[in-house]
């Protein structure tokens, strides 16, 4: 220890810290270009409060939204086997992921959890896009297997947030893999009788469109949303012609029976209470005074809220 590490290096890191602060506060809208401040963003789950459009959110951030008083249990994900194929681009495909890792604070790419919404009880999974284009390799399948297992345990329906590029390439073969292995999945929960319900998010893309996002008993989107298989660029490229205006974005697909709605975030949750009770054949939600949380349920659960309030700050 030394004047250099005691003193000058904190007061360094306090210059560069205290920059950075001001640039987070304000974030711009990457469709009208208005400066939005980030409270007002994220309390309106990063939808511009201005022109609608749809930005990032992380799934940590959706289930805070989503779920009743933002109370959720995670589901544990079985681990698969890391780099089996010890892929290496320009960086190796371990090093990719710890950078994703520290990104994101999250272990992958997608978060599975229980709670309840409107006091209907649920499994939601959601995928992350910033946490390497939310592309499906083995974690994700496992993951969703493991919330279509909890669901069929529980007798509740399960809801996914897609938002994917597509397969890992880093996984090769085995990432493609994942799309049998999660058609089965949802296989499990059409025998047990129980809903399953996608919500088609920016951008939903490639195996994953190809597979568990497409096999919804019910197909919602965000506005504006990309779901596609293979890209417009690409499609355009390959035929020669010039596309349409709108195509494979959410409301061309509703247009064309892709899809079944078109729903804002900010309204997400009131459909998705209507459509499961429906589906679950409960009586309409009850609005207004409803009897306090059952308290054990709430002790249970704490300790996971504790914790994702401590990293949703920091995403
Ligand atoms: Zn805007």
């Amino acid at each position: 220890m030394n004047w250099i590490s005691n003193y000058v290096r904190p007061r360094i890191n306090s210059i560069f810290s205290r920059r950075e602060v001001p640039e987070n506060l304000w974030k711009k809208c990457d469709s009208c270009g208005t400066m939005l401040f980030h409270r007002e963003l994220s309390d309106n789950q990063n939808v511009c409060p201005h022109c609608n459009h749809h930005m990032h959110i992380t799934p940590r951030a959706r289930f805070e939204a989503l779920f009743d008083g933002g109370i959720f249990t995670e589901v544990e994900v079985p681990e698969p086997v890391a780099d089996p194929l010890k892929f290496r681009d320009q960086k190796k495909y371990p090093d990719r992921m710890k950078a994703a890792q520290k990104k994101t604070a999250e272990e992958e790419a997608m978060l599975v959890a229980c709670g309840e919404i409107g006091r209907t009880p649920i499994v939601a999974a959601a995928q992350d896009f910033s946490f390497m284009g939310g592309s499906m390799g083995m974690y994700v399948g496992n993951a969703i297997i493991a919330a279509a297992e909890e669901a069929v345990k529980l007798g509740r329906p399960l809801v996914l947030f897609s938002a994917a590029g597509g397969a890992r390439m880093q996984e090769g073969i085995l990432s493609l893999m994942q799309m049998p292995r999660t058609t089965v999945a949802v296989q499990m929960l059409k025998e047990a009788g129980l809903p399953y319900i996608v919500v088609l998010t920016h951008p939903t893309t490639g195996g994953v469109t190809a597979s568990y996002a497409m096999l919804g008993d019910v197909h919602i989107s965000e506005p504006n949303a990309l779901i596609c298989f293979a890209g417009p660029r690409v499609i355009e490229q390959t035929i020669r012609e010039k596309l349409p205006e709108g195509f494979q974005r959410a409301e061309y697909l509703l247009d064309h029976g892709m899809l079944d709605r078109v729903t804002s975030r900010t309204e997400m949750r009131d459909e998705l209470i209507t459509i499961i009770r429906m589906l679950m054949k409960q009586p309409p939600q009850v609005v207004g005074d409803l009897p306090a949380p059952d308290e054990t349920a709430m002790a249970e659960t704490a300790d996971t809220t504790a914790e994702a309030d401590g990293t949703s700050e920091d995403a």
